[in-house]
């Protein structure tokens, strides 16, 4: 789950890590309000939505006056914000943040994620922080720092050490990073993150390491031990094709194709995805069933599938193994009779009662292709898609 940089910047403070002072707001009043509430005479006004590059977009505006703050709050509310992490949709802002703008010195990069390849938690650090850190991965890797905690010994001072030193940090710099790395190691592990993101974390003019912008990132599986942090949760920002596949248990996410998919497993589901790549269109879905999928699960992944406006064809690719052939065409088919069935459908049952589940669909006199392997179904599907269009 991810929250907003305000949020974010909530939990920071709660472990005692130096963040910009501000207020969050969802109108032009609340943002007057706050801004009035800060001594100046500076305020950055900032968009809160689930992406980073909001500086890039126009989303974050560093003012000089109130009326200024007001300005810019009535142009960013209601506006669609399309940053190179939103995707070319964008995304609609709701929230600010109003900020006590800070005199930058220097602005550092770091993060803090869950390294698969070693099993340890690391951190990322770089001395080029700010809007460009894409840039700096991709020209200059070498200005970029890993290390790793040991996590049985847990955050130690001299792992702070080590990251003020790939920061290129002195003097008293050296200690407030020590002291601020054991804080976001801290929150790190004992809320659950995947990963803390601070671009920038500053330098201010009066020699002070502060955080000015913090992405976080939740271990979902985790969060019901984290009600504070599950209270953050921010349904706009999600799509909503996957906070109805939540409800239902069911493991999807949505994509950019036209070939809905419904399978079960999430290893046929990645090879259900490439086989349709392989014969030249795009799924429009990640979707897993489950082994134990009910006749109602599969009826709320079919509607879920079908109200997808891009979906012009369906791929039903079920091994039945704990799950069964049979309840999956029985699903299949009342969901076809109650939202009705515009687009093509391909169905491909094997393993537990499949005879049962191919009767069932033959008998339901629907329009239904039947394909026998996975490579058989893609190209029916494929074709029938483009015969269609
Ligand atoms: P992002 O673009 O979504 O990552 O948003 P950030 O919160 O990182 O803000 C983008 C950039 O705005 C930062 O890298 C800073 O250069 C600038 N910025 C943000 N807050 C302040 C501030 O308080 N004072 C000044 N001078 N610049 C700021
Ligand atoms: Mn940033």
């Amino acid at each position: 789950m991810n929250i907003h940089e305000y949020q974010a910047k909530e939990v920071l403070r709660s472990f005692g890590v130096p963040t910009g002072k501000g207020i969050a707001a969802f109108t032009v009043d609340e943002a007057v309000k706050a801004a009035e509430s800060q001594p100046g005479p500076v305020w950055v006004v900032k968009a809160q939505i689930h992406a980073g590059g909001r500086g890039k977009g126009g989303g974050v505006k560093v003012v000089k006056s109130v009326p200024d703050v007001k300005a810019e709050a009535q142009r960013m509310l209601g506006m669609t914000l399309v940053t190179h992490q939103t995707g070319p949709a964008g995304k609609l802002v709701q929230r600010l943040y109003i900020e006590e703008g800070t005199a930058i010195a220097k602005e550092l990069y770091l993060s803090c994620l869950v390294d698969r390849e070693t099993s340890t938690v690391a951190f990322i650090a770089s001395t080029e922080g700010g809007v460009n850190i894409e840039e700096v991965a991709a020209k200059t890797p070498d200005k970029i720092a890993t290390i790793h905690v040991d996590p049985a010994s847990g955050y130690a001072p001299f792992v702070g050490r080590r990251i003020a030193a790939a920061l290129k940090l002195e003097g008293d710099q050296v200690k407030q990073c020590v002291k601020m790395m054991g804080q976001l190691y801290r929150a790190f592990t004992e809320k659950d993150m995947s990963l803390l993101e601070i671009n920038p974390l500053v330098i201010t003019k009066d020699g002070k390491l502060v955080c000015l912008d913090a992405k976080m990132n939740f271990d979902d599986n985790a969060l019901d031990r984290h009600p504070n942090i599950k209270a953050y949760r921010d349904l706009s920002e999600e799509d909503p094709k996957e906070i109805e596949a939540s409800k239902y248990d069911l493991s999807y996410v949505a994509l950019d194709g036209s070939i809905g998919c419904m399978v079960n497993g999430a290893g046929l589901a990645m090879a259900t995805m490439d086989i349709i790549k392989l014969y030249g269109m795009e799924p429009a879905n990640f979707l897993d069933v489950g082994g134990g999928a009910t006749k109602e699960k599969v009826t709320a992944a079919f509607k879920i599938i079908t109200a997808d406006p891009r979906v012009k064809g369906i791929l039903v690719n079920i091994f039945g193994g704990i799950m069964k052939c049979d309840i999956i065409a029985e699903g299949v088919i009342a969901a076809v009779k109650e939202v009705g069935l515009q687009v093509p459908l391909v169905v491909r049952l094997e393993g537990t009662n499949v005879d049962l589940g191919k009767k069932i669909i033959k008998d339901s006199q629907l329009n239904v292709i039947s394909a026998d392997d996975l490579d058989d179904a893609a190209k029916k599907i494929v074709k029938a898609v483009r015969e269609a269009a």
